[in-house]
């Protein structure tokens, strides 16, 4: 049984896909070709904002962000303690202080109350300058955006929505990828929409942003490319990848969100009283970059993971360390606790979950059972 299966995805869109790869190589237009053009196009119609400015990859994306607001040394950016590195690393990575935030324990999202006791923290204290809220779409649902936008209003903050694992998620008719003052994602081929490679892209509705953003992700080109007004760096999306992604996200926009969507409900009809399923919040639609289960402690969780692992069924721990536990950020000031999020580490359990799945969650549900009931015995 595969986590998420890529080759049988591959297999379903082989034509396709292989047609789109040789019409790259064979016009070698391989970097900033028009595929990328078209690419963007299509991703910020879907999405719903006016720019969508492709670049190398989910973590670029975030950092050029970063860039964009002038994010520096002084600087308070909130990043939820329940993520990947990723979130919190690119604050760092510019010289800002990130300042862990916790996050509800039914959606793995932003605890509001959480993070703006820690706004407040940092306002009382006085040494740094509050300047961005991330939130991130754990696991395909969004945020709570409609109380995010009001704290970020309240304080005047930014507010950069990390849909690296979000993207085709929505609220009401609002998709992911438009909350907030920008918003990233990631083509990472596990996410929802994935590339063959390394990608990612960046969201707006701002014209100076967006054209900022174009600059310095080709050297901070002016006019041309040999004219160049700022530093940048050197990040963008391969023809290829931006091909490839053309047919899958209409594979995804057709039918694989659905499918996905589908075995969720599945999954948790079969196990809702059995472990903690996931909760998908009233309005919310989640693009099920995971299935997340909970146990009732670590042992159990533990134990689960090697019963399945003994039955070929494979699961993953996202995440097992909370951001403020991690060795590169041992150094930072912890202005909350985040109790939750540290309950969560020991608990929490992907399970297989991908839209060509067949009936693979019969399986995997039955061997949770199986474990329960013999660990209970
Ligand atoms: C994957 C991920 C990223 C980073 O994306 P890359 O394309 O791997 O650089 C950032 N944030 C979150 C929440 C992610 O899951």
């Amino acid at each position: 049984m595969q986590f998420r299966d890529l080759k049988k995805q591959y297999r379903v869109l082989k034509q396709e896909i292989d047609a789109a790869m040789l019409n790259v190589v064979e016009a070698a237009n391989f970097i900033s070709g028009q595929q990328v053009d078209v690419l963007e196009e299509e991703l910020a119609k879907y999405v719903g904002v006016k720019h969508c400015i492709t670049c190398g990859n989910g973590t670029d994306a975030l950092s050029m962000m970063m860039m964009a607001w002038d994010i520096k040394k002084g600087d308070a950016v909130f990043v939820p303690d329940f993520t990947f590195f990723a979130s919190g690393e690119i604050v760092s990575f510019g010289g800002a202080t990130p300042v862990f935030y916790d996050v509800d324990e039914a959606t793995f999202n932003a605890d509001v109350e959480s993070l703006e006791n820690a706004i407040l923290e940092v306002k009382k204290e006085g040494k740094l300058v509050p300047k961005v809220i991330i939130a991130v779409d754990l696991f395909g649902q969004p945020a709570d955006y409609d109380r995010l936008e009001a704290v970020a209003k309240k304080y005047n903050l930014l507010l950069l929505e990390d849909g690296a694992q979000g993207f085709g998620g929505r609220i009401g008719t609002r998709r992911a990828c438009s909350f907030g003052d920008a918003a990233t994602t990631s083509f990472f081929p596990a996410k929802p929409l994935g590339c063959y490679g390394d990608g990612g892209a960046i969201f707006t509705n701002d014209d100076k942003i967006a054209e900022y953003l174009k600059s310095i992700r080709v050297h901070g080109k002016g006019t041309f490319k040999y004219d160049n007004v700022r530093i940048g760096w050197n990040s963008r999306l391969d023809t290829i990848q931006a091909a490839i992604l053309l047919v899958k996200l209409n594979a995804f926009k057709n039918f694989e969100l659905e499918a996905v969507n589908k075995f969720a409900s599945q999954y948790t009809n079969l196990l809702k009283n059995v472990v903690k399923t996931p909760i998908v919040a009233q309005n919310m639609y989640s693009s099920w970059a995971q299935y997340t289960i909970q146990l009732s402690s670590l042992e159990e969780r533990n134990g689960l993971q090697e019963y399945l692992k003994e039955q070929g069924i494979p699961t993953m721990v996202y995440y097992p360390k909370a951001m403020h536990n991690q060795t590169a950020f041992l150094e930072c000031k912890r202005y909350v606790d985040c109790p939750k999020t540290e309950r969560l580490c020991n608990v929490v359990l992907a399970l297989p979950m991908h839209p060509y799945m067949e009936n693979e969650y019969v399986e995997v549900s039955n061997a949770i059972k199986e474990y329960l009931h013999l660990r209970h015995m």
